[in-house]
Order: structure tokens, then sequence, then C-alpha cells
């Protein structure tokens, strides 16, 4: 067993000293996409946070406009099964795409 497995990082590196990019400017365009990763992971966090309702509905209780508001909640977070449990105005779980509904 290796004492240490190579990381995404090393084998980037690796990659771009045989493209011929030298150390210091390879290290510096890592830094950069590491530094870009971190940034959309913590908007990320933030656009989630922010897409919570602050009085959730419950089940057969969301609307339409429920799921337009806090689509993030609704479809793919904690409110999906209240959601699914409730009906567009064309009797399709507002979890489905309805044709009618805009
Ligand atoms: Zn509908």
């Amino acid at each position: 067993m290796p004492d240490y497995i190579p990381t995404a990082y090393d084998h980037a590196l690796d990659a771009m000293l045989a493209a011929g990019i030298d150390r210091p400017r390879a290290d510096e365009l890592l830094l950069a996409v590491c530094a870009l990763a971190v940034n959309n992971h913590e908007s990320t966090l933030e656009r989630t946070r922010e897409t919570v309702p602050d009085n959730p509905k419950g089940p057969g209780k969301v609307t339409y406009e429920d799921v337009q508001a806090y689509p993030y909640y609704y479809i793919r977070g904690e409110g999906r099964k209240a959601a699914e449990a409730s009906r567009c105005d064309h009797d399709l779980p507002l979890t489905d795409s309805c044709p009618v509904c805009p």
C-alpha cells in the first residue's frame, strides 16, 4: 500500500509539467482553480440557504407559486414530499412538469 495517494491536484500538476508549464506557473493556475471551486461551493451553500421559505407549506398545501418562488426547496430540498402531495390546477403533482402551467 502506498503511503501517499496522489490527489487530483497532483495529477493536474504532473500533466501541466509534462506539457512544459513551469512549476511556479502551474501552482499559480492550480491555486486559482481551487479558489474558484471554493467560491462556487460557498455561493451554492448561500443560494440553498436563501431558498428555504420562511413558512414552508405542508403536503397538499403547496401552490404552483410556492414552487416558482422556492424551486430548490420544493423540487430538490426538504419540501419535495409536500410539493409532490400537492396538485396544480390541472391535477398534476407540483414536482412534475405540467404542460399547461406556464
Ligand atoms: Zn398545471
